[in-house]
């Protein structure tokens, strides 16, 4: 088919696909509807099949939308076609094998190389200036700035995520991995929200409910549930699908269904633990809404996504002091001061070097915090740990090896290092650097 031919198909079905969109999918305070609510209905087909994650056939359960398999409603696996045939092989099994985070996704699916996320997207469906490009720009705005995540318009023939017209608001689920076809399938009707939540799935995000520990937080009533969508609400395990909880449940996340995601009858079908979601009133507080923004632990996800499962973790010995560099007190907070203690072997006091997608210069992920090293704003104040963001003063300029004794520089002022104040036990502070046992930190 020729290029033109195909634009036009897409038109015409955008317009057809634009006449049968029921106008109450908006609310009626003009907010833009959840993403939960852009129910495919009740006839969409169910299959079960068999799919080759990168380690062997695997049976699934699966619908089939716009000829595309899909998990979880918004979670798209591939062309129906080849996973019938099952010729259809998610990832390339030689390649490092990822699990997702948050809750789960596809055992074999794997980080953006580099956490960095080439896009195009479809300027003749979502032309420059109109509302769905800006609302793409908006949730890639969102990504960019507040996580170690960089999505950038693909140069040339580099693989990338094709963001385009669908149905719904849809996405695969990580990185596919060069040769596939990646996209993020978007209807005139997704919010900025929905699509911050889909390029999450992109990043390899699954629901926050498919947690395995969702049991403790959310409640799960599948009496009040649309037919045929009481899969959307299964564990990663139930799917048969590996996995892992990152961090703890979280009922902040994007991620996260609404409590009257694929509602049959007005009543939820998520409540929070303890909440009876078949009460005559069900109490505010038992309610979950649809969050437009990434949470904390959204970021802080991302970042875990990005920085892999098994990274070199090495700890920075000061040269002077033999103390180790941690966040103070074994702080997960982010703004928690980052000073030396007893070299043990806690996680507090292991750290990841990783190349910053953001630009040049590397990020100091810390293994107990997963979040990164950021010096002070104040001059030579102490610095602290942040989320991960890839901004100037987060990255660091090390290219030493393990046993190296060297200068940790700040990359935003080469004459900035940190440094182990002689005599004292803490706080590190930000310095001149010179080569003084106090400056030097041994890998
Ligand atoms: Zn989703």
């Amino acid at each position: 088919m020729t290029r033109c031919s195909k634009q036009i198909r897409q038109s015409l079905f955008a317009l057809f696909a634009l006449a049968l969109i029921p106008s109450c999918d908006l609310t009626d305070s003009g907010e833009e509807a959840p993403f939960q609510e852009e129910s495919v209905g009740e006839s969409v087909p169910v299959e079960a099949g068999t799919v080759d994650f990168g380690d062997g056939p695997t049976d699934i359960i699966y619908e089939v939308i716009d000829g595309q398999a899909v998990l979880h409603d918004d979670m798209v696996l591939g062309p129906v076609d080849l996973v019938r045939s099952g010729q259809f092989v998610l990832a390339d099994p030689n390649k490092e094998v990822e699990g997702p985070v948050k809750a789960a996704a596809l055992r074999s699916l794997m980080a953006w190389p580099n956490g960095r996320v080439p896009y195009k997207i479809d300027t003749l469906m979502f032309p420059p200036g109109s509302p769905m490009f800006t609302k793409i720009m908006g949730a890639i705005s969102e990504w960019n700035t507040k996580t170690i995540v960089k999505l950038v318009p693909a140069v040339g023939n580099q693989y990338h995520v094709n963001i385009g017209f669908g149905s719904g608001c849809r996405s695969n689920v990580g990185y596919l991995g060069e040769g596939a076809n990646q996209n993020i399938w978007l209807s005139f009707n997704c919010s900025q929200g929905n699509i911050v939540h889909e390029i999450g799935h992109t990043v390899g995000f699954h629901h926050e409910q498919a947690r395995v520990d969702r049991e403790d937080f959310i409640t799960i009533e599948e009496d009040n549930m649309q037919p045929n969508t009481e899969i959307y609400f299964q564990t990663y395990i139930e799917r048969g699908r590996d996995g892992i909880d990152f961090g703890s449940y979280d009922i902040n996340s994007v991620m996260q269904y609404a409590s009257h995601a694929f509602s049959d009858n007005g009543k939820p079908t998520i409540v929070r633990e303890g909440c009876d979601a078949n009460a005559l009133f069900v109490p505010p507080w038992c309610l979950i809404a649809s969050q437009p923004h990434l949470s904390q632990k959204d970021q802080v996800a991302a970042t875990r996504m990005v920085v892999g499962s098994s990274p070199d973790w090495v700890k920075f010995e000061n040269d002077y002091s033999g103390q180790c560099l941690r966040p103070e007190g074994g702080s997960r907070t982010p703004g928690a001061t980052v000073t030396t203690d007893r070299c043990t072997n806690s996680y507090s006091r292991y750290w990841t070097i990783v190349d910053n997608p953001h630009g040049d210069g590397e990020l100091i992920v810390n293994r107990w915090s997963y979040l990164c090293l950021e010096k002070n704003p104040n001059g030579y104040g102490s610095p602290y740990q942040n989320t991960c963001t890839g901004n100037a003063a987060q990255t660091f300029d090390i290219e030493g090896t393990t046993g190296t004794r060297r200068n940790m520089i700040f990359k935003e002022d080469t004459n900035i290092c940190l440094r182990q104040v002689p005599g004292q036990t803490t706080p590190v502070f930000t310095t001149r650097c010179t080569n003084t046992g106090s400056r030097r930190w041994l890998q």
